[in-house]
């Protein structure tokens, strides 16, 4: 497994070598090259300008009034006054830019029609939406639709005799095959970010033997603790802040 390369170069930053603060630094840039190249070496994993996103984390009520365009605005302009969402590229502060239509699917595909919000960074001139972590970028079907499919596909459940989702045999196996490929990269950043940011080294062990959705959660616990939100939604908020993709 790839990450565990990548556990092992974190752990040489903490050996006896890296005494000065600077060779620290420096190991730490190594294991960001590292994963960089590790994650996909035909396509950058950093965000292209297409993808310019950052997820946020919802208030429950939020999905009451997503279907609300002023009210969706007034809460964008709002996260960027306050400083809740910051440019991902360079951390500065955002300005809110507009709104556009977008629609999400439950579990029985009913379509609900709302607004998502852009920004834009004055700094970078880019221009990144602001999406409630229940939705998943360029996918239809709420990020917690998704996660039980995923879920249930791990736990060996054959999607095509699958309850409870009203979605395409085609788009959830797209699902699957996409977060097993995604979901692994996430681990990477997830551990590069806790060692990176917070100082904290996950045993390797501590993951083995559990699914790349466990994973995620295990990994999750490590970070400070936010209010109940799905796995993916999580880990999207972690990642999209940091400018490192998205499930
Ligand atoms: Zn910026």
């Amino acid at each position: 497994m790839w990450h565990e390369g990548v556990y092992a170069l974190v752990r040489t930053g903490r050996r006896a070598e890296c005494t000065t603060r600077k060779a620290r630094k420096e190991k730490r840039r190594e294991v960001l090259r590292y994963m960089y190249r590790a994650c996909n070496p035909q396509r950058p994993f950093l965000l292209s300008s297409k993808d310019n996103l950052i997820i946020w984390q919802s208030e429950e009520t939020y999905k009451t009034i997503f279907s609300n365009r002023s009210e969706v605005e007034r809460t964008a302009r709002e996260l960027v006054r306050r400083g809740v969402v910051l440019c991902a590229l360079c951390g500065g502060l955002l300005k809110y830019h507009r709104s556009y239509p977008r629609h999400i699917q439950d579990a029985e595909s009913k379509r609900e029609n709302g607004w998502v919000a852009q920004a834009h960074c004055a700094g970078c001139n880019k221009y990144p939406a602001l999406i409630p972590e229940f939705i998943m970028p360029y996918k239809h079907y709420e990020a917690k639709v998704i996660e039980s499919v995923i879920a249930a596909s791990e736990k060996g459940a054959n999607v095509e005799y699958l309850g409870g989702c009203a979605a395409e045999v085609s788009t959830m196996r797209r699902w699957v095959r996409q977060f097993k490929r995604r979901g692994a990269q996430a681990v990477g950043w997830l551990l590069s970010i806790l060692s990176d940011l917070y100082n904290r080294h996950v045993s390797s062990l501590m993951l083995q033997n559990r699914t790349l959705l466990k994973q995620l959660a295990r990994l999750l616990r490590e970070f400070p603790k936010a209010k109940k939100v799905s796995v993916i939604g999580r880990t999207n908020i972690i990642l999209t802040t940091r400018n490192c993709g998205f499930l």
